[in-house]
């Protein structure tokens, strides 16, 4: 059995089979100008597999119909779109199919929660609970949320290593909060946020939590029984499907007591013009035409994610961050903001006296490496950090040892033009 040393050392993971799983991604056997591409930005959205694009042709060109009509494609999407539902429910334990509500992203299903509380339940000076860490898309919708009904939003604080500081967050609770809305991990620092503890504090004084695993979900195996969180939420697009599919998760409970945000068909059962009965849930949340298609596709994902194993792939990613660190660390001016015990595989950093966006051009046009930098939807955080920006590699299952050699090469490379 091969040693974690052994491993790190030749990029090699005794489960998984690497080679063959980037067989399956055809991006990444593209080229420009002769060097192959180099993916180091899952963390923004994903490669797909092959699986998933064939399922989209297929789809297209064998069985197109769209979802709740009688023909026969339509019968046969509707059944795939609402087993598409069973697996998601299954994927993240939830206790049943009806809590699965499809919407276009993690950040519409924050929004359909945030007006929901708008609209039933937060009153002036009510308080909601967010956390230094959070990505614009779970800040902004609750400012939205407060201009309609004054309530206010409440931050809490980080530790330096880009810990929860959840002493001063348990603090932070009062009579008026109404509910806690986190990441599961940040998008800029990777820190996982301890959320299973922080659902155990919040229901302690009855006050809901809605969890962010727009970073997450795509990375790990999530159990909403597990986390006992009352909403989750999430991308399918980083999980590498296409883009405008994504998942948010309700407690029945909650899904029955909040009200639909848009109306539309296949949201009521009954419509006159004086009012509408609205259809149980989740139809009550997904007013309009769904991407139904790209919803079935995200079903044939998850079967390859379940086929190679979730876990699996998160140990391997979590040796990638671990290998990818140790190698930075190594590099003079190198810093790294972020340095929780758990984290996603993410790694954020500067670099003292340059410019991390010239950084990151110089990746993409000498050595076709595809990495982000800026102030990653995150701009409170970076304030707090007293940055103008920062460089952020993220991996997936897909990358190698050899790909990360290849980037402290050039990062060498480029620090060592500029001196
Ligand atoms: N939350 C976090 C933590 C994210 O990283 C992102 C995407 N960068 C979002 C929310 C929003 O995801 P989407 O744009 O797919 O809705």
């Amino acid at each position: 059995m091969m040693s974690k040393e052994d491993m790190l050392a030749t990029g090699k993971n005794q489960d998984l089979d690497i080679q063959k799983i980037r067989y399956d991604f055809p991006m990444l056997k593209t080229e420009v100008n002769g060097k192959p591409m180099i993916y180091m930005d899952s963390a923004a959205t994903n490669h797909k597999p092959q699986v998933v694009i064939d399922k989209l042709t297929q789809l297209y060109t064998k069985q197109y119909g769209k979802t709740e009509e009688n023909h026969t494609f339509s019968q046969m999407m509707t059944q795939a779109f609402e087993k598409t539902r069973e697996k998601v429910a299954n994927l993240i334990g939830a206790q049943r199919p009806e809590e699965i509500v499809f919407t276009t992203g993690s950040t519409e299903g924050i929004n359909i929660i945030a007006n929901g509380f708008a609209k039933a339940i937060l009153k002036q000076d009510d308080e909601i609970v967010i956390s230094l860490l959070e990505h614009h898309s779970n800040i902004i919708p609750w400012q939205l949320a407060c201009q309609l009904t004054g309530a206010k939003i409440k931050v809490a604080p980080i530790h330096s290593n880009g810990e929860l500081d959840t002493e001063a967050f348990s603090k932070l609770l009062t009579d008026k909060t109404r509910i806690i809305s986190f990441s599961h991990s940040s998008n800029v620092l990777g820190t996982m946020l301890p959320v299973k503890r922080i659902c155990e504090i919040a229901h302690a004084r009855s006050i809901p939590v809605l969890i962010d695993g727009a970073q997450a979900a795509p990375h790990m195996p999530v159990n909403m029984q597990d986390i006992d969180c009352d909403f989750y939420v999430f991308s399918a697009h980083k999980m590498g499907r296409p883009a405008g599919v994504g998942v948010l998760y309700g407690k029945t409970e909650w899904l029955y007591k909040l009200p639909p945000q848009q109306g539309g068909e296949g949201m009521a059962t009954e419509v006159s013009f004086e009012m509408s009965t609205y259809s149980p849930i989740p139809k009550k949340f997904e007013a309009g035409t769904p991407a139904f298609e790209e919803i079935v596709a995200f079903g044939t994902l998850i079967d390859y994610v379940t086929e190679i194993d979730m876990a699996k792939t998160a140990e391997y990613e979590q040796e990638l961050m671990q290998y990818a660190t140790q190698q930075l660390n190594k590099i003079e001016k190198v810093n790294i903001y972020g340095t929780a015990p758990e984290k996603e595989p993410v790694i954020s950093f500067e670099i003292e006296g340059m410019d991390v966006k010239e950084l990151e051009k110089y990746l993409n046009d000498e050595y076709n490496i595809a990495v982000r930098a800026g102030q990653l939807s995150a701009q409170p955080l970076i304030k707090h950090l007293g940055l103008e920006a920062l460089l952020r590699v993220s991996f997936c299952y897909f990358n190698t040892n050899e790909e990360i050699d290849l980037l402290i090469e050039a990062i060498k490379k480029f620090i060592n033009n500029k001196i």
